[in-house]
């Protein structure tokens, strides 16, 4: 690693812009390696030594959008399209209530009509209930007016997730139809945070056109956007997409974006020090030990699949989504398995707020 760097790191200075892009392009395995334990380092200094656990229900695959990567796309033919019911989603929420989870993520294709507003603003209002008003409640359902954040936000809903996907515009705008606006998105964002929620975005990492310029700005607008929480991935090509058909993977394509996107957790934590970071589900897509991984590089959060097993194929925003086969069971055993296995601890029961959010 040049040695500017090293120092700067070593002694937490600001890193610039360049400083990020040289980061981004290094590929010694040593180097990798260095800067994985300073990461790692600053997560223990800055949010201590536990992993949060979020439990993830994919409660629909229905979607008015047509994302050019995304495999739940509405313009997908090829599958099935569910919705789970009030007691099937209550049932498993309840599950990792009693597990100890902490919190929970809903997650679901976009829909703005009014009998989805009400039908999430009821599951969460049912979900504060069921748990005395213990378990935490995180919403990733896309792009929403203000009323609607607002509504959910006093029904009890306290995090949302919404992807920028990329902070640059113009490559926003080719991985999407004319009708989807970077500017919505990123309002969203603002919305978002005044209203109070602790706001986590996050970026798609290895996108055809992307440049390791693009992803330092893509850390930047982290810091920008003054974000809690961070949740990024690689992209995975989905065969039956626009993009897959537009630029197919080279040999490789998938260990490299593992690797970027591990340098990307690993300068977030660096550079954002006391935010949430989670290692996404799809990096275990390229690795099996990919999310032991992430938090071996700074992430503190794992988001385990607590749908039940009939949907989770159904619910295929990439191919070769891990855990199909399993249910939630084996899934709580598997992690507990590899987090202590990696020396970490759990923190059961707990909401695991971001420090950063707390702070402001
Ligand atoms: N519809 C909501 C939430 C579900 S999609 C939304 O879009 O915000 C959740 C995330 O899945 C998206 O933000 C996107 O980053 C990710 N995703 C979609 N297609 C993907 C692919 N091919 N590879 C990796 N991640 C993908
Ligand atoms: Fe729909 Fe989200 Fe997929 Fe876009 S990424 S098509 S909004 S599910």
């Amino acid at each position: 690693m040049p040695a500017p760097l090293f120092y700067k790191i070593k002694r937490g200075q600001e890193l610039t812009r360049k400083d990020l892009i040289q980061l981004l392009d290094l590929c010694d395995p040593d180097d990798l390696k260095w800067l994985y334990r300073k990461a790692y380092e600053q997560k223990q200094r800055y949010v201590g030594d536990r992993t949060y656990l979020r439990g993830l229900i994919e409660f629909s695959n229905i979607c008015r959008k047509d994302c050019y990567y995304c495999g739940i796309r509405r313009s997908n033919t090829h599958i099935s399209r569910y919705q789970m019911s009030v007691p099937e989603i209550l049932a498993d929420a309840q599950w990792a209530y009693h597990n100890g989870y902490g919190s929970i993520v809903l997650q679901a294709g976009e829909r703005q009509d009014r009998e989805f507003r009400l039908f999430v603003d009821s599951i969460i209002r049912e979900i504060k209930s069921l748990s005395n008003g213990e378990l935490g409640i995180t919403l990733s359902l896309g792009e929403q007016t203000r009323d609607t954040y607002q509504r959910w936000f006093d029904s009890g809903a306290h995090r949302y997730l919404l992807r920028i996907e990329t902070s640059n515009s113009r490559l926003y705008h080719r991985l999407h139809p004319r009708d989807h606006h970077f500017e919505t998105r990123k309002a969203c964002l603002k919305m978002l945070k005044d209203i109070g929620y602790q706001v986590g975005t996050g970026v798609l990492i290895g996108l055809p056109f992307q440049s390791a310029a693009n992803l330092a700005d893509d850390l930047l607008f982290y810091r920008q956007n003054d974000v809690d929480m961070i949740g990024m991935g690689p992209y995975i090509l989905h065969g039956n997409t626009p993009l897959a058909a537009q630029v197919p993977d080279d040999e490789g394509a998938g260990s490299d974006r593992l690797v970027m996107t591990l340098k990307m957790i690993a300068l977030a934590r660096i550079l954002l020090k006391d935010v949430n970071i989670a290692a996404t589900t799809a990096l275990q897509a390229l690795a099996p030990d990919g999310r032991e991984s992430g938090l071996l590089a700074g992430a503190n959060v794992i988001m385990p699949n607590v749908t039940r097993k009939k949907y989770r194929q159904l619910y295929q925003l990439y191919p070769n989504k891990p855990c199909i086969a399993e249910d939630k069971r084996d899934c709580a055993r598997c992690l507990r398995q590899r987090i202590e296995g990696i020396g970490e601890k759990i923190g059961f029961n707990q909401w695991g707020d971001s420090p950063h959010f707390k702070r402001s």
